[in-house]
């Protein structure tokens, strides 16, 4: 699974220069989780993160190679939830390393939809995420209770990881958290949006699209993204044995 790789580098560039706090959680540092989405009033919020008219990003990418994921992990560029004292910028970019998805194209695609589908089984105790995946934003509120239970990145990172792990196909799990100004997160909006239009391509494939890339409407994708034409000629030839 290298479809991906070119984005991974070129989220890492984003945050070059910039100094990140790092964790490497080890399964006990997860905050509450209430297995089902709560409620935070505005009266009871601390801060939102990612609101509107502030920056926001969120995506998830994929790789099988260790150089690029090799451990669980939590980075956070930025204040942390109890230094946070007002609207902030806001992203969370996750990086997969996954296995074994090289060996059947549909469960490829299906994994992969499970896998990103695990962000909405993560409910840390009030840390209300609203989702908009559609123009790729992340929006968090976060309660009063919460800061003053001491919540952190490190916390919530790693409930995000856990859940993450809970598929076999995730090796390890890379959680990304910005909260400092000045990034570019109208650029890490694009590459979330290259990243969906990635997995998008890789349904149309799947779905047996003929393989006439001059009058093919996913062209663009395909010039840009390393494997891809690959995987579907892979999978034409596939289709015309049946
Ligand atoms: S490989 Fe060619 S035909 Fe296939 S999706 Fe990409 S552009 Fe279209």
């Amino acid at each position: 699974m290298e479809l991906y790789n070119s984005l991974i580098k070129d989220t890492q560039a984003l945050f070059e220069g910039a100094s990140a706090k790092t964790w490497e959680p080890s399964g006990r540092e997860a905050w509450k989780d209430l297995g089902a989405s709560e409620l935070v009033l505005q009266k009871d919020a601390a801060y939102e993160l990612g609101a509107q008219g502030k920056g926001s990003a969120n995506y998830v990418l994929f790789t099988s190679n260790p150089e690029l994921v090799s451990k669980d992990q939590v980075l956070l560029y930025g204040p942390d939830l109890g230094q946070i004292r007002g609207e902030v910028d806001f992203a969370r970019i996750v990086l997969l390393r996954v296995g074994v998805l090289d060996e059947d194209d549909e469960v490829v695609y299906r994994t992969l939809k499970d896998i990103e589908f695990a962000k909405y089984h993560v409910y840390p105790e009030g840390y209300m995420v609203r989702m908009s995946p559609e123009s790729y934003r992340e929006q968090v509120r976060v309660s009063k209770a919460a800061v003053k239970k001491g919540i952190s990145f490190k916390a919530v990172g790693a409930n995000y990881i856990e859940e993450y792990k809970k598929n076999p196909n995730v090796l390890n799990a890379v959680v990304i958290f910005a909260t400092l100004p000045g990034l570019d997160y109208r650029k890490m909006q694009e590459l979330a949006k290259k990243a969906n239009a990635v997995t998008g391509t890789l349904t149309h494939i799947l779905e047996g699209l003929p393989t006439d890339c001059s009058v093919c409407a996913l062209k663009d994708v395909c010039d840009e993204v390393e494997g891809m034409k690959e995987l579907h000629f892979g999978v034409g030839d596939k289709g015309q044995k049946h």
